[in-house]
């Protein structure tokens, strides 16, 4: 993780390993069931694709409101999101306690939510970000690495999943 900003740089002269062990499913499996990405040293994902999709497919179940289609969908939502910016601009405090966050990180075990890995620090994150109507409610934060806290920043969770994994944003929707 503290080499990654160094990484960034060589995107063009990338030279992909022809296999790659999934740091998922720990199977070593041929470089062409990786999606590329620009965001590790190897140029490829560090899930395999079907732990990739497996993974998405899992979140998606778990914050369906997480996901825009989801939300487009069900407007009501929508108009939840308005009120609480509305609220958020009179309290921005919320309603978070020592034991959600205790609970939050708890539930996690020591791992970042959106890549995987082990680490420490870890942030607390909004989910959908206050800028984009998310709420300060328990369950609109999880854990983040400070790498991925500070990439996602207040875009939708759903575009950096896919930067994340290395896939376009079209292609996301399409596995949602
Ligand atoms: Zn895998
Ligand atoms: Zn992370």
């Amino acid at each position: 993780m503290r080499a990654n900003n160094a990484r960034n740089s060589s995107r063009d002269s990338i030279d992909r390993p022809p296999s790659k062990r999934c740091c998922d499913c720990e199977l070593t499996k041929q470089s062409s069931e990786f999606y590329s990405t620009t965001t590790t040293a190897d140029g490829l994902a560090s899930t395999c694709v079907m732990c990739t999709k497996r993974r998405v497919i899992e979140y998606n179940e778990k914050h369906p409101e997480h996901n825009r289609l989801y939300r487009q969908s069900h407007p009501e939502l929508n108009i939840a999101a308005i009120n609480r910016r509305r609220a958020r601009k009179v309290a921005a405090g919320g309603t978070l306690t020592a034991n959600d966050i205790a609970s939050i990180r708890k539930r996690c075990g020591g791992r970042c939510t959106y890549c995987g890995k082990p680490a420490k620090p870890l942030h607390m994150d909004h989910i959908v970000a206050l800028d984009n109507g998310g709420s300060n409610d328990k369950s609109n934060i999880t854990v983040a690495c400070g790498n991925c806290n500070q990439r996602k920043h207040a875009r939708p969770v759903w575009d950096f999943l896919a930067e994340l994994v290395g896939i376009k944003p079209e292609e996301m929707r399409a596995i949602l």
